[in-house]
């Protein structure tokens, strides 16, 4: 027997439920194809968003509730800054379903919030132009993460406790046997207990049967130059989304002192070979982002100044699947976070690390349940 538990992936989600196994004492052997916190996974892109008052779906407030403290922790045990809580703005027409939604989560949970609009907004956060019908929802538990360092920091604290990581290895195949599961990797056998799936938008190639259930998504992240960079700081431009036709604009600050993220990730094209992702950026897909830029974000110069391309695994109802495979003896998955999954990266390898150990979860995900597809 290699391990007790195999992680297979080690990026995002594969990064914080090794942690959280090797917390517990378990031993684990991670494989990762490329190497650890690398540029070409779901959490490559110098940034990603935190938010609690949450558009898709009240069911994940107290997730994200228990992800803030699991971040603070991660943070804690690595002497190392991950999450930065500058607020959140959720601008829109509240007459919207995204918006009655985010609405909905905070009058449920009774999260900390200000609600603004007209000349109150304007003046307040005069960085976004605003539509009369718009309001803005002022998040206070919301902000950034810096992904990359996050999942550098997750695994380097799991192998501090013992967890092993096979970096630069593929894993081609996984087999339940009457010992637990045989995994194939680099063309080497491995024995393990018990298998944890956690290739993101590579999970259709490593499981064919799931292809049709999570599709691997292109996005494009951009960046602007401001007219006036202490406009962009983090205490005056908290994150943001915004939603209209035609677009969903997120941002945050500015993180270098140079550039300010705004990225249209409104319908994400599908990627039929994730190893044949085109990492190039047509001058369309540029033009229609400025033009967004130029119409929401007047401090910002609309022509993007940084370009670059990433994928994540999408579900039909934009909502993952955590628990276990339906059919595979031992085999665990976490995947299709439909690009949102990053700030509940530690809850969710929380989650996995009980369902492995435990066989149940407190935390309530039955919204969640791989079996979903299975029994329709
Ligand atoms: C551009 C973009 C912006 C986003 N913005 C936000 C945001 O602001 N806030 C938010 O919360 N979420 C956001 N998300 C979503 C979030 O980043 C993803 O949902 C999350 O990172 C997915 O994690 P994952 O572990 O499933 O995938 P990944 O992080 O991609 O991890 C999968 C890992 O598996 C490895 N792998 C795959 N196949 C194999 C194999 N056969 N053998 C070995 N290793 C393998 C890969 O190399 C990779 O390291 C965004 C996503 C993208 C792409």
């Amino acid at each position: 027997m290699n391990a007790d538990v195999a992680v297979i992936g080690v990026g995002t989600m594969g990064s914080m439920a090794t942690w959280q196994l090797a917390k517990r004492g378990i031993s684990v052997l991670g494989f990762e194809q490329y190497g650890i916190g690398n540029d070409r996974t779901a959490a490559g892109g110098e940034s990603r968003l935190f938010r609690t008052a949450y558009m898709e779906g009240k069911e994940y407030v107290p997730l994200l509730l228990e992800a803030r403290k699991l971040w603070e922790q991660l943070e804690y045990e690595t002497n190392r800054k991950l999450l930065t809580l500058n607020g959140g703005l959720t601008i829109g027409d509240p007459n919207t379903d995204v918006m009655k939604s985010l609405l909905n989560s905070i009058d449920e949970f009774e999260l900390d919030h200000e609600i603004l609009q007209g000349k109150e907004a304007s003046e307040r956060f005069p960085q976004h132009r605003l539509f009369p019908e718009d309001i803005m929802v002022l998040d206070k538990n919301a902000g950034f993460l810096r992904p990359e360092l996050a999942v550098v920091s997750a695994v380097e604290k799991a192998e501090s406790l013992g967890a092993k990581i096979k970096r630069y290895t593929t894993v081609e195949g996984i087999y339940p046997d009457k010992n637990g599961v045989k995994i194939i990797a680099n063309g080497l056998a491995y024995q393990v207990g018990k298998v944890l799936i956690t290739t993101g938008a590579w999970t259709g190639k490593l499981l064919p049967q799931l292809r049709k259930q999570l599709i691997a998504r292109r996005l494009v992240l951009t960046w602007f130059a401001p007219k006036n960079v202490e406009e962009f700081e983090p205490d005056k431009f908290p994150i943001f989304a915004r939603m209209r036709k035609g677009y969903r604009l997120t941002g945050t600050p500015t993180l270098d002192g140079t550039m300010v993220k705004a990225s249209n990730t409104k319908n994400p094209e599908a990627v039929l070979k994730p190893d044949n992702l085109n990492r190039d950026v047509s001058s369309e897909e540029l033009i229609e982002v400025g033009e967004a830029v130029e119409q929401l974000l007047p401090g910002l110069v609309p022509n993007p100044v940084r370009a670059s391309v990433y994928m994540d695994a999408y579900t039909e109802d934009d909502h993952s699947m955590v628990g276990r495979l339906p059919e595979m003896d031992n085999t665990f998955l976490i995947s299709g976070f439909s690009g949102h999954g990053f700030k509940m990266s530690p809850v969710i390898g929380k989650v996995a690390a009980d369902l492995i150990v435990e066989g149940e979860t407190r935390h309530s995900i039955g919204h969640l349940d791989p079996h979903r597809y299975a029994k329709a």
